[in-house]
């Protein structure tokens, strides 16, 4: 509880611990106010079955000296008046409080969920390779929202309950304290006694509903994702059994929850309704005379009527505590990890000016668990204006290396300098110069336009470099044949388009910034050959102007480089222009020879420079 409480406090900031510190002052304050609820009662019984009792008070009969001549039954009246004043403005307070804590709960709700996910935008990309997008997904909406309710709720509740049954307490140990140790003894025993007793379950049952929703999520997220093969392969059973396996799992732990939050309540009923015939018992075996024993009983009965909603929400809370401990070790943990992100990223507040060369330098990396390193010893050397081809089989490494250029990976070793300078003093600054196509590109269910300027808000989308990056990328002629033009909806993932027209949008999306820096990785490899040479030929004309590195496996879209680079294993072995290469390297020699022996049209000859 203790190092829950701790984590919590570092999800919160300074002037928000504040709000809840003043948010307890509150409730602190309203259970004084539900402890002179409570003692209005019995007084006002008190006053109606034997008046003169109350007047053995010095408060009360110098408060009733200054009331004009009164009878009893009028004296009822200004009691009944009291009591009912007392209970307007207790109820009036405690509805404020309420209110108020509502607020800072649904604020901090949202404020938590949005650095969740603000975190996971800002996160290392290898972070990314490691976690399945389910889990993320999950910890940026349903567990941020779980720390809130499941975690500071509760807690706030806790503590409030906890006050108020200690306010209670003080008030009944001054009247009776025999009968108050009885009450609070009893019931507070039930409450441990039931808290124990589900103790285990509750963990067992807190982890299974968090591994559950994140498999749910993931079932619907993988069987939609992979429709048309699912659909093809006659697969779907698999993830609706998968979906439905982990949906009543996490049924029974949400069942459990359920009856363990009702349950208190009457098991603590019961257990107060025994003990209070008890206490009667005692009372009555004492032969205590009846206008004692009624209120003292009374008191007793209101006491532990009002004490029971307290101690069902105690232990209601501590069930919740024990759900929402899952989550919040998920947000602290991520929340916590990509804060060191943040320190390591200093940025240098200058611009990373590019007009020489992108160098790399004894590059190596090795991906988190892997047990052989994907880049060994990388050197080399870009150009401004040049346009080179990273080369090789699959696996060989050539996508690791963009992801390095790209800083979306940092090297385990060596450095990436621009102009001489680390791209990693301003990430920022070298990722504007660039423009990225990836192999998958990824669609917003939305306009044509806006897939065009992904991310940028509606009212500052530049219009005309929405067009010229149409037309670089060869699509305005496709876009003025659509009937709604640019505002074209392409549905979730550009369904409604070929795979071309896909592509194409990735690269007039790449170029959308201008960038001088166009990377393409594998950007053609699933297109038709006729496609390929189509948008080959739209990054020709892009040459003049840019930088350009293309990743492929195919040799016909590298022809046209100045340098390419072969890798293999994650080594560079051999580098040179296509032609050299081809004459001075057997492997090279040997991957064109392959392509051409399996595709006869890709011969190099023929599909001569792109065009
Ligand atoms: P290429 O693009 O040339 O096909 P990659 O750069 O994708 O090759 O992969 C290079 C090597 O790194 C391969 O051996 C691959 O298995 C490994 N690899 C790629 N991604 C990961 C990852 N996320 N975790 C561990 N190993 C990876």
């Amino acid at each position: 509880m203790i190092s829950m409480v701790a984590k919590l406090r570092r999800l919160l900031s300074q002037r928000e611990q504040w709000h809840a510190l003043l948010l307890l002052g509150m409730m602190m304050f309203g259970a004084v106010l539900e402890m002179v609820g409570v003692g209005a009662i019995p007084a006002f019984i008190t006053l109606l079955s034997a008046p003169s009792r109350v007047e053995k008070y010095a408060a009360v009969r110098s408060a009733l000296a200054h009331l004009p001549p009164h009878s009893e039954a009028e004296l009822a009246l200004w009691g009944a008046a009291v009591l009912l004043l007392i209970f307007l403005l207790k109820n009036t307070y405690l509805a404020l409080v309420s209110a108020l804590q509502a607020r800072y709960v649904t604020n901090r709700q949202i404020k938590i969920a949005g650095r969740v996910f603000h975190a996971y935008l800002d996160s290392p990309y290898a972070l990314h390779l490691r976690r399945n997008s389910a889990e993320l997904l999950r910890n940026a909406t349903n567990e941020a929202m779980e720390v809130v309710g499941s975690v500071l709720m509760p807690l706030l509740t806790l503590v409030m309950e906890t006050l108020t049954v200690a306010a209670i307490f003080a008030l009944l140990l001054v009247a009776e304290p025999f009968i108050s140790l009885v009450a609070v003894g009893l019931l507070g025993g039930a409450s441990l006694v039931f808290a124990r007793a589900i103790r285990r379950r509750l963990i067992h049952h807190g982890h299974a509903m968090q591994l559950h929703r994140m498999k749910m999520l993931q079932a619907v997220n993988e069987g939609l994702g992979s429709l048309k093969v699912t659909r093809v392969l006659r697969r779907e059973s698999y993830f609706f059994h998968a979906f439905m396996a982990s949906a009543e799992k996490f049924a029974a732990a949400t069942r459990y929850r359920q009856v363990m939050l009702d349950l208190p309540r009457l098991y603590l009923e019961t257990a107060a309704m025994a003990g209070i015939l008890g206490v009667a018992a005692i009372l009555i075996a004492e032969r205590r005379p009846i206008d004692v024993v009624i209120p003292v009983l009374s008191l007793l009965a209101v006491a532990v009527v009002r004490m029971i909603p307290s101690f069902n929400r105690i232990t209601s809370s501590l069930t919740t505590l024990r759900y929402g401990r899952y989550a919040l070790e998920a947000v602290y943990n991520d929340l916590m990890s990509v804060h060191a992100r943040a320190d390591v990223r200093g940025q240098a507040a200058d611009a990373l000016p590019f007009h020489r060369s992108i160098e790399l330098r004894h590059v190596d990396f090795t991906y988190p668990g892997a047990a052989r390193a994907a880049l060994s010893d990388i050197t080399l050397a870009i150009p401004r204006g040049g346009v080179v081809g990273f080369v090789g089989p699959t696996g060989s490494g050539k996508t690791t290396l963009v992801d390095i250029i790209l800083g979306l990976l940092d090297p385990t070793r060596g450095e990436i300098l621009v102009d001489g300078r680390e791209i990693r003093d301003n990430l920022v600054s070298w990722q504007r110069h660039i423009g990225y196509v990836p192999q998958d590109i990824y669609l917003t269910d939305d306009s044509i336009r806006r897939n065009i300027a992904l991310g940028v808000r509606e009212d500052e989308i530049d219009d005309a470099a929405v067009q010229r990056a149409l037309q670089a990328a060869h699509l305005s002629d496709f876009v003025a044949s659509l009937q709604a033009g640019l505002e074209t909806e392409i549905g979730e993932r550009g369904v409604r388009l070929s795979g071309g027209q896909r592509q194409r949008i990735g690269i007039a999306r790449a170029l959308y910034h201008e960038p001088d820096v166009l990377i393409l990785d594998e950007a053609t490899s699933s297109l038709d050959n006729e496609t390929e040479r189509f948008v080959m030929q739209a990054v020709e004309h892009l040459r003049d102007e840019r930088t350009i590195i293309l990743v492929a496996h195919r040799m016909s879209t590298v022809r046209g480089c100045d340098r390419l680079y072969l890798l293999k294993d994650g080594c560079l072995i051999a580098d040179g222009s296509f032609d050299s290469l081809l004459v001075e390297n057997d492997r090279f020699k040997a991957l064109v020879g392959a392509e051409w022996a399996e595709s006869p049209d890709r011969d190099p000859e023929r599909s001569s420079r792109w065009a």
